[in-house]
């Protein structure tokens, strides 16, 4: 399948629990990440698949993001399905608690009314009672929700704004596009499957919807781009593609934007992430774009060097700083001055280190470290334990900006 492992994507939706996956789990996610697909969200559909996410993720702790909830359909174990209950949640609930804090977002979770595992007002009323209480849990520990919705595309949606559910993937989601447009008002997102290519209603829904509210998903072992073909990660792609030529735009631009807004619902793929964050945390395309700052005269200035012909900031990394230093003292002696006096903290080393404890954007630019997140306050403790060269005196708040 085409694929081009220079790009960025998320599965933001699949159940790699499944046993379809049982034999071949190392191939199919070597397959993904050669079409470009750096993680995914691994779903559960119930307490039974729990541990099993849990233990892919620590086998593949890049790749198997872990999600767990009850999802309204549950399967028995002759292979049929039913309704959930009452007792399925609460099977789940101590270990969505036990395991709250390794996992990225609460799902699958939703609304099934499909007639066939849905007969009844009560069944129906199960299903909200259930959705209600997970939407709780997610509440309660700060985590999204990875949400089902199958034939109940506008109760859904509304019952997750009465319960004033706030961050909110809509999978596959079969309504109406006016509908949907209720979830986008309300600051949801939708992730759309590679069965988009044989689904007119998807096609609707794409172009309907702004990109800035789309993410890609599998929903591997279903939703193939094939009809009973098992399905894979790596199709994301055929997603990114097919979403690409309704909007009139190139693949790469759909996997930067749908990345993005994975990254913004699910602050916790991230961490997961670690390990490719820090590799290209100075492409901040992946950062969310706050604008032009506060505390910046725009547009910079910059400086070059007439050694070496880079930003007199870059001189430091060039083979030959020390004629650097000698252009620079002769023909920019204030700018000498001030990048003598900032050497003895490395600000690359810095902002490394600022990642890594927050597990947060961090960057340089000229003279200062650019960190995204809330982190003040942690700031003024940290600074000082790690360079006590720093009189604490010194560290003024200037807004974001610290150095
Ligand atoms: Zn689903
Ligand atoms: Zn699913």
């Amino acid at each position: 399948m085409a694929g081009d492992p220079s790009l960025f994507c998320i599965d933001a939706h699949c159940h790699l629990a499944d046993s379809q996956f049982t034999n071949d789990i190392e191939s199919v996610i070597e397959r993904a990440l050669k079409a470009g697909v750096k993680s995914a969200l691994c779903v559960a559909i119930g307490h039974s698949d729990f541990e099993k996410i849990i233990s892919l993720n620590k086998r593949f702790p890049d790749f198997v993001v872990p999600c767990l909830g009850v999802h309204p359909v549950q399967e028995e174990e002759d292979g049929t399905s039913k309704c959930v209950t009452n007792e399925d949640l609460k099977d789940a609930i101590p270990l969505i608690e036990k395991y709250h804090d390794k996992i990225a977002a609460i799902g699958e979770v939703g609304l099934d009314f499909t007639p066939r595992f849905c007969k009844s007002k009560e069944d129906r009323e199960t299903q909200r009672q259930i959705l209600a209480s997970q939407v709780e849990i997610a509440k309660k520990y700060n985590l999204p929700l990875n949400v089902h919705s199958r034939s109940a595309g506008r109760p859904t949606i509304s019952l997750l704004k009465e319960l004033g559910a706030e961050n909110v993937l809509l999978h596959a989601f079969d309504g109406r596009p006016s509908i949907a447009m209720e979830g986008v008002k309300a600051g949801f997102y939708f992730s759309i499957p590679p069965s988009i290519v044989r689904s007119e209603q998807k096609e609707k829904l794409v172009k309907q919807l702004p990109l800035d509210c789309l993410l890609l998903e599998s929903d591997s072992p279903a939703l193939a781009p094939q009809k009973q073909m098992r399905n894979e990660p790596q199709n994301i792609q055929i997603s990114a593609e097919y979403i690409a030529r309704i909007k009139g735009t190139d693949v790469s631009h759909v996997c930067e934007i749908t990345t993005q807004n994975a990254f913004k619902l699910f602050p916790r793929l991230k961490n997961f992430l670690q390990k490719l964050m820090t590799a290209i945390m100075d492409n901040s395309k992946f950062f969310v774009y706050d604008g032009p700052r506060k505390d910046v005269n725009y547009p910079i200035e910059v400086l070059y060097c007439g050694e070496c012909t880079m930003p007199v900031e870059y001189c430091e990394y060039y083979p030959n700083y020390e004629r650097c230093k000698i252009w620079l003292e002769k023909n920019m002696p204030d700018q000498f001055k001030k990048l003598m006096a900032g050497k003895d903290i490395d600000l690359k080393e810095a902002s490394k280190y600022f990642a890594t404890k927050f597990s947060c954007g961090s960057s340089v630019t000229a003279d200062e470290i650019v960190i995204q997140g809330d982190v003040k306050d942690e700031l003024f403790d940290i600074i000082p334990e790690k360079w006590p060269q720093i009189d604490e005196d010194n560290i003024d708040d200037l807004g974001e900006q610290k150095k």
